[in-house]
């Protein structure tokens, strides 16, 4: 049974998470997509939030499932017997940062192997952030992310108080 986690903010999922998502499971028995609790960045959504989007997005899809996880990436890895890291890959500018991190962890656990996996391209424009302000702006995101989430922006970008 091979295992690997997909870490990330997820805030919210996009289709580009979910594609990439779908190509580890192609390779992986299991495929544990799990929300960093301790991301430094300002959230739209609560890690509550993102995990039962991420749920409801995953449902239909059998060998991902989703959790959290606090502290090293890598610290958590071993705590559900994974072998591997999944990262998604969009363009050059992911590159360096995503370099820097994958041979970081490798330092910290070097039985653990970063797997970087390109999503169709496209999606490669894709990212929470871009997704967060289209919905804000109140464009139509729903190419762009699962039904649920578009409905969560929605109703966050619709509610009285926001206006
Ligand atoms: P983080 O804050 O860790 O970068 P994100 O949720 O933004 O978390 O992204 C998690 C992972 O998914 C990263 O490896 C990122 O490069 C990848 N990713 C994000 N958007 C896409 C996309 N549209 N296509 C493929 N990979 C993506």
């Amino acid at each position: 049974m091979t295992i690997a986690v997909y870490p990330g903010s997820f805030d919210p999922v996009t289709n580009g998470h979910i594609d990439v998502a779908c190509r580890a499971r192609e390779i992986f028995d299991e495929v544990i997509i799990s929300v960093a609790r301790n991301g430094s960045k300002q959230a739209l959504f609560s890690v509550d939030e993102r995990v039962q989007l991420l749920e409801a997005a995953v449902a239909a899809m059998p060998g991902i499932r989703v959790d959290t996880f606090d502290g090293l990436t890598v610290d958590y890895a071993r705590t559900v017997d994974a072998t591997a890291l999944v990262r998604g890959l969009r363009a050059v500018s992911d590159f360096e940062y995503e370099f820097q991190i994958a041979l970081m962890n490798r330092k910290l656990a070097p039985e653990l192997e970063t797997v970087f996996l390109m999503p169709n391209e496209k999606y490669t424009y894709l990212s929470s952030s871009i997704v967060r302000e289209l919905a804000r702006l109140h464009t139509d995101v729903s190419e762009f992310v699962p039904d649920v989430v578009m409905h969560a922006l929605r109703t966050r970008f619709d509610a009285p108080s926001d206006k």
